[in-house]
Protein backbone atom coordinates (compact mmCIF):
# COMPACT_ATOMS: atom_id res chain seq x y z
CA UNK A 1 0.00 0.00 0.00
CA UNK A 2 2.75 2.65 0.92
CA UNK A 3 4.93 1.67 -1.98
CA UNK A 4 1.90 1.92 -4.10
CA UNK A 5 1.46 5.64 -2.82
CA UNK A 6 4.24 6.29 -4.26
CA UNK A 7 4.95 4.16 -7.50
CA UNK A 8 5.23 6.41 -10.84
CA UNK A 9 5.34 3.57 -12.93
CA UNK A 10 4.62 3.75 -15.89
CA UNK A 11 3.82 7.61 -15.67
CA UNK A 12 6.42 10.00 -18.04
CA UNK A 13 7.07 13.16 -16.38
CA UNK A 14 8.58 16.16 -18.12
CA UNK A 15 11.51 18.07 -16.00
CA UNK A 16 12.10 21.44 -17.83
CA UNK A 17 15.94 22.57 -16.90
CA UNK A 18 16.08 18.95 -15.69
CA UNK A 19 20.01 18.85 -16.87
CA UNK A 20 21.20 19.67 -13.75
CA UNK A 21 20.96 21.10 -10.06
CA UNK A 22 17.35 20.68 -8.87
CA UNK A 23 16.20 19.27 -12.12
CA UNK A 24 18.30 16.67 -12.02
CA UNK A 25 17.11 16.12 -8.23
CA UNK A 26 13.96 15.80 -9.27
CA UNK A 27 14.66 13.39 -12.20
CA UNK A 28 16.52 10.77 -10.40
CA UNK A 29 13.74 11.47 -7.66
CA UNK A 30 11.22 10.60 -10.46
CA UNK A 31 13.51 7.91 -12.07
CA UNK A 32 14.00 5.59 -8.92
CA UNK A 33 10.41 5.70 -8.48
CA UNK A 34 10.04 4.24 -11.65
CA UNK A 35 8.46 7.69 -14.03
CA UNK A 36 10.70 7.51 -17.87
CA UNK A 37 12.17 11.30 -17.71
CA UNK A 38 12.13 13.66 -20.31
CA UNK A 39 14.80 16.52 -20.04
CA UNK A 40 13.48 19.58 -21.45
CA UNK A 41 16.64 22.25 -21.57
CA UNK A 42 18.99 24.47 -23.39
CA UNK A 43 21.89 22.92 -23.13
CA UNK A 44 21.75 19.98 -25.29
CA UNK A 45 25.24 18.53 -23.96
CA UNK A 46 24.36 18.86 -20.92
CA UNK A 47 21.17 17.24 -21.31
CA UNK A 48 22.75 14.55 -23.15
CA UNK A 49 24.61 14.07 -19.83
CA UNK A 50 21.79 14.09 -17.53
CA UNK A 51 19.85 11.49 -19.84
CA UNK A 52 23.19 9.20 -19.73
CA UNK A 53 22.55 9.67 -16.06
CA UNK A 54 18.88 8.53 -16.04
CA UNK A 55 18.94 5.44 -18.22
CA UNK A 56 21.56 4.06 -15.78
CA UNK A 57 18.31 4.00 -13.06
CA UNK A 58 17.20 1.42 -15.47
CA UNK A 59 14.15 3.69 -17.13
CA UNK A 60 13.43 5.37 -19.71
CA UNK A 61 15.03 8.60 -20.99
CA UNK A 62 14.73 11.40 -23.75
CA UNK A 63 16.71 14.45 -23.92
CA UNK A 64 15.22 17.32 -25.80
CA UNK A 65 16.35 21.43 -26.63
CA UNK A 66 13.69 23.43 -25.12
CA UNK A 67 13.06 27.13 -24.63
CA UNK A 68 10.48 27.54 -21.77
CA UNK A 69 9.91 31.21 -22.52
CA UNK A 70 9.33 30.35 -26.64
CA UNK A 71 5.95 29.56 -27.23
CA UNK A 72 6.99 27.25 -30.54
CA UNK A 73 9.72 25.44 -28.69
CA UNK A 74 7.30 24.85 -25.91
CA UNK A 75 4.66 23.42 -28.50
CA UNK A 76 7.31 21.55 -30.47
CA UNK A 77 8.55 19.88 -27.11
CA UNK A 78 5.34 18.46 -26.33
CA UNK A 79 4.56 17.13 -29.50
CA UNK A 80 7.83 15.34 -29.65
CA UNK A 81 6.87 13.90 -25.92
CA UNK A 82 3.62 12.57 -27.53
CA UNK A 83 5.08 10.87 -30.88
CA UNK A 84 7.56 9.15 -28.37
CA UNK A 85 5.55 8.09 -25.33
CA UNK A 86 2.10 8.95 -26.05
CA UNK A 87 1.44 10.35 -23.08
CA UNK A 88 2.62 13.58 -20.38
CA UNK A 89 1.55 12.78 -16.89
CA UNK A 90 3.94 14.85 -14.99
CA UNK A 91 4.91 18.34 -15.38
CA UNK A 92 8.02 20.06 -13.20
CA UNK A 93 8.39 23.47 -14.26
CA UNK A 94 11.96 24.04 -13.22
CA UNK A 95 13.88 26.02 -15.17
CA UNK A 96 14.91 29.16 -13.69
CA UNK A 97 17.31 31.85 -13.96
CA UNK A 98 18.43 35.04 -11.94
CA UNK A 99 19.98 38.38 -12.38
CA UNK A 100 21.14 39.46 -9.27
CA UNK A 101 21.20 43.67 -9.13
CA UNK A 102 19.70 46.60 -7.14
CA UNK A 103 16.10 46.62 -8.75
CA UNK A 104 16.91 50.20 -10.08
CA UNK A 105 19.66 49.02 -12.64
CA UNK A 106 17.53 46.63 -14.33
CA UNK A 107 16.65 47.15 -18.20
CA UNK A 108 13.65 46.45 -19.55
CA UNK A 109 15.35 43.59 -21.70
CA UNK A 110 16.54 41.96 -17.92
CA UNK A 111 13.05 42.12 -16.73
CA UNK A 112 11.50 40.76 -19.60
CA UNK A 113 14.07 37.47 -19.60
CA UNK A 114 13.44 36.66 -16.04
CA UNK A 115 9.83 36.96 -15.88
CA UNK A 116 9.94 35.51 -19.50
CA UNK A 117 11.46 32.35 -18.26
CA UNK A 118 10.64 31.91 -14.66
CA UNK A 119 7.31 32.86 -14.94
CA UNK A 120 5.62 32.88 -18.61
CA UNK A 121 7.35 29.67 -19.21
CA UNK A 122 5.50 28.12 -16.26
CA UNK A 123 2.43 29.04 -17.51
CA UNK A 124 3.77 28.12 -21.37
CA UNK A 125 4.30 24.63 -20.92
CA UNK A 126 1.17 24.10 -18.03
CA UNK A 127 -1.21 25.23 -20.80
CA UNK A 128 1.05 23.06 -22.80
CA UNK A 129 0.25 19.97 -21.38
CA UNK A 130 -2.89 20.62 -20.23
CA UNK A 131 -4.98 19.18 -23.42
CA UNK A 132 -3.01 16.05 -23.17
CA UNK A 133 -3.11 15.76 -19.26
CA UNK A 134 -7.18 16.50 -20.08
CA UNK A 135 -7.74 13.57 -22.13
CA UNK A 136 -5.60 11.46 -20.03
CA UNK A 137 -8.10 12.49 -17.35
CA UNK A 138 -5.38 13.52 -14.52
CA UNK A 139 -2.18 14.84 -14.09
CA UNK A 140 0.11 16.46 -12.08
CA UNK A 141 2.33 19.56 -12.30
CA UNK A 142 5.31 20.61 -9.68
CA UNK A 143 6.39 24.14 -9.94
CA UNK A 144 9.58 25.71 -8.39
CA UNK A 145 9.78 29.02 -6.53
CA UNK A 146 11.76 29.99 -4.30
CA UNK A 147 12.32 31.41 -0.65
CA UNK A 148 11.72 34.73 -2.94
CA UNK A 149 8.25 33.62 -3.32
CA UNK A 150 7.87 34.60 0.24
CA UNK A 151 10.06 37.13 1.23
CA UNK A 152 11.46 40.39 -0.25
CA UNK A 153 14.64 40.97 -1.52
CA UNK A 154 17.00 43.69 -2.11
CA UNK A 155 19.42 41.89 -4.70
CA UNK A 156 17.13 39.90 -7.17
CA UNK A 157 13.29 42.17 -7.64
CA UNK A 158 12.88 40.36 -11.05
CA UNK A 159 13.33 36.90 -9.72
CA UNK A 160 11.58 37.51 -6.37
CA UNK A 161 7.97 39.08 -8.65
CA UNK A 162 8.79 35.96 -11.03
CA UNK A 163 8.52 33.42 -8.24
CA UNK A 164 5.77 35.15 -6.63
CA UNK A 165 3.70 34.83 -9.43
CA UNK A 166 4.65 31.11 -9.48
CA UNK A 167 2.90 30.25 -6.41
CA UNK A 168 -0.46 32.66 -7.72
CA UNK A 169 0.09 30.94 -10.87
CA UNK A 170 0.31 27.54 -8.59
CA UNK A 171 -3.36 28.41 -6.92
CA UNK A 172 -4.92 29.87 -9.91
CA UNK A 173 -4.05 26.65 -11.97
CA UNK A 174 -4.53 24.25 -8.96
CA UNK A 175 -8.28 25.83 -8.91
CA UNK A 176 -9.17 26.19 -12.74
CA UNK A 177 -7.90 22.56 -13.44
CA UNK A 178 -9.28 20.41 -10.12
CA UNK A 179 -12.40 19.63 -12.27
CA UNK A 180 -10.02 18.01 -14.73
CA UNK A 181 -8.39 15.78 -12.11
CA UNK A 182 -5.00 17.97 -12.58
CA UNK A 183 -2.96 18.58 -9.61
CA UNK A 184 -1.22 21.75 -9.34
CA UNK A 185 1.30 22.51 -6.46
CA UNK A 186 4.49 24.26 -5.89
CA UNK A 187 7.38 23.58 -4.11
CA UNK A 188 10.07 26.70 -2.41
CA UNK A 189 13.30 25.23 -2.15
CA UNK A 190 15.49 27.04 0.53
CA UNK A 191 19.34 27.81 0.25
CA UNK A 192 20.27 24.74 -2.69
CA UNK A 193 24.03 24.20 -3.87
CA UNK A 194 23.54 24.53 -7.10
CA UNK A 195 25.38 26.53 -10.38
CA UNK A 196 22.80 29.00 -9.68
CA UNK A 197 24.27 29.34 -6.06
CA UNK A 198 27.27 28.86 -6.55
CA UNK A 199 28.79 32.05 -7.16
CA UNK A 200 27.30 33.54 -4.29
CA UNK A 201 29.94 32.38 -1.69
CA UNK A 202 32.68 34.46 -3.84
CA UNK A 203 31.23 37.48 -5.36
CA UNK A 204 28.54 37.96 -2.06
CA UNK A 205 30.92 36.64 0.89
CA UNK A 206 29.02 38.51 3.34
CA UNK A 207 25.20 37.42 2.66
CA UNK A 208 26.20 34.20 2.26
CA UNK A 209 27.61 33.97 5.87
CA UNK A 210 24.15 35.64 6.47
CA UNK A 211 22.31 33.41 4.84
CA UNK A 212 25.09 30.54 6.55
CA UNK A 213 23.65 31.67 10.07
CA UNK A 214 20.41 31.56 9.79
CA UNK A 215 19.72 28.05 8.25
CA UNK A 216 17.78 26.52 10.94
CA UNK A 217 19.09 22.63 9.81
CA UNK A 218 23.00 24.22 9.95
CA UNK A 219 23.61 23.37 6.43
CA UNK A 220 22.33 24.00 2.51
CA UNK A 221 20.51 21.68 0.60
CA UNK A 222 21.39 19.43 -2.04
CA UNK A 223 19.32 18.84 -5.15
CA UNK A 224 18.37 15.35 -3.92
CA UNK A 225 16.71 16.48 -0.96
CA UNK A 226 14.11 18.13 -3.63
CA UNK A 227 12.96 15.16 -5.09
CA UNK A 228 11.37 13.40 -2.34
CA UNK A 229 8.92 15.99 -2.16
CA UNK A 230 8.33 15.47 -5.98
CA UNK A 231 7.88 12.19 -6.04
CA UNK A 232 5.13 12.50 -2.82
CA UNK A 233 3.34 15.60 -4.90
CA UNK A 234 3.69 13.30 -8.69
CA UNK A 235 2.19 10.48 -7.35
CA UNK A 236 -1.37 8.92 -5.51
CA UNK A 237 -0.52 9.73 -1.86
CA UNK A 238 -1.36 13.59 -3.30
CA UNK A 239 -4.54 12.61 -4.94
CA UNK A 240 -6.48 15.39 -2.49
CA UNK A 241 -3.29 17.76 -2.77
CA UNK A 242 -3.75 20.70 -4.92
CA UNK A 243 -2.80 24.34 -4.69
CA UNK A 244 -0.10 23.47 -2.21
CA UNK A 245 2.85 25.40 -1.31
CA UNK A 246 5.77 23.14 0.48
CA UNK A 247 8.87 24.86 1.23
CA UNK A 248 11.71 22.53 1.75
CA UNK A 249 14.37 24.75 3.35
CA UNK A 250 15.93 23.28 6.48
CA UNK A 251 12.91 25.53 8.41
CA UNK A 252 14.86 28.56 6.48
CA UNK A 253 11.67 30.12 5.94
CA UNK A 254 10.03 29.60 9.40
CA UNK A 255 13.00 31.58 10.94
P1 LIG B 1 20.65 25.73 -12.33
O1 LIG B 1 21.19 26.96 -12.95
O2 LIG B 1 21.56 24.61 -11.99
O3 LIG B 1 19.46 25.13 -13.20
C1 LIG B 1 18.61 25.91 -13.97
C2 LIG B 1 18.11 25.06 -15.09
O4 LIG B 1 17.18 25.77 -15.88
C3 LIG B 1 19.24 24.63 -16.00
O5 LIG B 1 19.11 23.25 -16.18
C4 LIG B 1 18.99 25.38 -17.30
O6 LIG B 1 19.40 24.56 -18.38
C5 LIG B 1 17.48 25.55 -17.23
N1 LIG B 1 17.00 26.70 -17.99
C6 LIG B 1 17.31 28.01 -17.82
N2 LIG B 1 16.67 28.75 -18.73
C7 LIG B 1 15.93 27.91 -19.49
C8 LIG B 1 15.07 28.08 -20.59
N3 LIG B 1 14.83 29.30 -21.13
N4 LIG B 1 14.46 27.00 -21.12
C9 LIG B 1 14.69 25.76 -20.61
N5 LIG B 1 15.52 25.54 -19.57
C10 LIG B 1 16.14 26.60 -19.03
O7 LIG B 1 19.89 26.23 -11.01
P2 LIG B 1 19.01 25.49 -9.93
O8 LIG B 1 19.01 24.03 -10.12
O9 LIG B 1 19.40 26.07 -8.65
O10 LIG B 1 17.56 26.08 -10.30
C11 LIG B 1 16.46 25.28 -10.65
C12 LIG B 1 15.19 25.98 -10.21
O11 LIG B 1 15.19 26.06 -8.79
C13 LIG B 1 15.07 27.41 -10.71
O12 LIG B 1 13.71 27.68 -11.02
C14 LIG B 1 15.50 28.23 -9.52
O13 LIG B 1 14.94 29.51 -9.53
C15 LIG B 1 14.94 27.38 -8.39
N6 LIG B 1 15.52 27.63 -7.09
C16 LIG B 1 16.84 27.40 -6.82
C17 LIG B 1 17.34 27.61 -5.54
C18 LIG B 1 18.74 27.32 -5.16
O14 LIG B 1 19.13 27.63 -4.01
N7 LIG B 1 19.56 26.73 -6.00
C19 LIG B 1 16.48 28.12 -4.47
C20 LIG B 1 15.12 28.33 -4.87
C21 LIG B 1 14.67 28.09 -6.13
P3 LIG B 1 19.93 25.19 -19.78
O15 LIG B 1 20.88 26.28 -19.41
O16 LIG B 1 20.53 24.02 -20.46
O17 LIG B 1 18.70 25.68 -20.48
Amino acid sequence: MAREMFDLEGQVAMVTGGNGGIGLGIARGLAAAGAEIVVAARNEDKTAGAVDLLRGLGVEALGLKLDVADEASVAAAVSKILDRFGRIDILVNNAGIGIRKPPQDYTSEEWDRVLGINLKGTFLCSRGVYPHMVRAGAGSIINIGSMTSIFGSDWVASYSASKGGVVQLTKSLAVSWAKDRIRVNAILPGWIKTDLTLPIETQYPERHAFINSRIPAGRWGEPDDLAGTAVYLAGRAAAYVTGAVIAVDGGYSSF
